[in-house]
């Protein structure tokens, strides 16, 4: 995988949401947002725990 870019299945149709690395600094990772919503059915998607936590690593 791409290092700028990070990839999540949507947890109600499975399609791939590729996620640019700006997006989870900027978006993904900020406390207060709790889910993202699907590119393809619109639905929320609770964010991976192990999305929060990349957010030391950035
Ligand atoms: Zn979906």
């Amino acid at each position: 995988m791409n290092k700028s870019e990070y990839l999540f299945f949507c947890q109600h149709c499975g399609v791939p949401q590729r996620i640019p690395e700006f997006a989870l600094k900027t978006y993904l990772c900020d406390e207060k947002v709790k889910q993202y919503y699907c590119n393809n059915c619109s639905r929320e998607n609770k964010i991976p725990e192990y999305v929060k936590k990349l957010k030391s690593e950035l």
